[in-house]
């Protein structure tokens, strides 16, 4: 982790009290897809990260290299002339975080979509938990009694739902009773413009702690993808 690595270091600051936790789970991201120019413009020397300052170079039928274009994408964000980076579109797969975290990333409506596991069709039965960080407690004992309060009622949860199941109960009713703090997955299509719009939000320090950890790890891998459309998110010290 080369950036926000502090604020994660201190969020994860009790992760190893959670490992043995009942069905634990910690937040993972995987970039899978994103968009690459077609052959004949990649020849050309522009890569996902160039696309953006490619076309916007439309505007003027300008022409400039590959660094021009690293240059030009710069100059555009700080012109505040973005739709040009919704030429970028990446696909990650998110697994461990909470359907607590879910309901607030889906308030993102534009530029933004999501495919999640369903609860309807995929049985709860072996799910995980997502449990939270606590960082702002001091203390190990307190933490240590707090985790296993959440342990307790995940277990419980999981009890009713296995009460519930042998009654005939089906999935769609049965996760009714599911804690928010239950664990799910999903795929998310999300272009360089909008993406940059949940890390100005998400990496602030005002955002809640999970969405921010999620945040903090996307924002690391952007930037190893396509630095100049995310740099200047950067905070100082970050
Ligand atoms: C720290 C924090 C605390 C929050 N607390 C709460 C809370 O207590 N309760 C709560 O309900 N929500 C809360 N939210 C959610 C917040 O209100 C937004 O719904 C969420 O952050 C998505 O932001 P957005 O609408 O800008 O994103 P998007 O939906 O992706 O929209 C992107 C941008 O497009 C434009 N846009 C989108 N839709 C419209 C439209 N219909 N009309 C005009 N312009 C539009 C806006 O410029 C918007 O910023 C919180 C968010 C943060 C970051």
């Amino acid at each position: 982790m080369k950036y926000f690595a502090k604020e994660l270091e201190h969020l994860e600051r009790w992760k190893g009290l959670r490992a043995d936790l009942f069905r634990n789970e910690e937040p993972a991201i995987r970039l899978i897809g994103m968009t690459t120019p077609t052959p004949e413009i990649a020849e050309l020397g522009v890569t996902t990260e160039t696309l953006p300052a490619y076309t916007a170079r439309q505007s003027h039928e300008s022409e400039g290299t590959y660094e021009d274009d690293l240059k030009l994408n710069r100059k555009l964000i700080s012109w505040e002339h973005l739709t040009c980076l919704e030429a970028a579109q990446f696909v990650y797969y998110v697994t461990g975080v909470s359907k607590s975290l879910a309901g607030q990333w889906t308030r993102h409506r534009i530029g933004i979509g999501w495919t999640f596991r369903s609860t309807r069709y995929v049985k709860a039965s072996k799910n995980m938990f997502i449990y939270p960080a606590l960082e702002y407690l001091d203390s190990e004992d307190a933490v240590l009694a707090a985790l296993e309060v959440y342990q307790r009622e995940h277990l419980h949860a999981m009890d009713v739902y296995e009460e519930l199941k042998n009654m005939g109960v089906r999935n769609q009713e049965l996760r009714r009773l599911m804690p928010v703090g239950w664990s799910t997955a999903a795929y998310v299509y999300v272009n360089a413009r909008s993406l940059r719009h949940f890390f100005n939000l998400r990496l602030d320090k005002s955002a809640e702690w999970e969405i921010r950890r999620l945040a903090y790890l996307m924002f690391n891998d952007a930037m190893a993808t396509a630095p100049t459309l995310f740099e200047d998110l950067l905070t100082e010290g970050a």
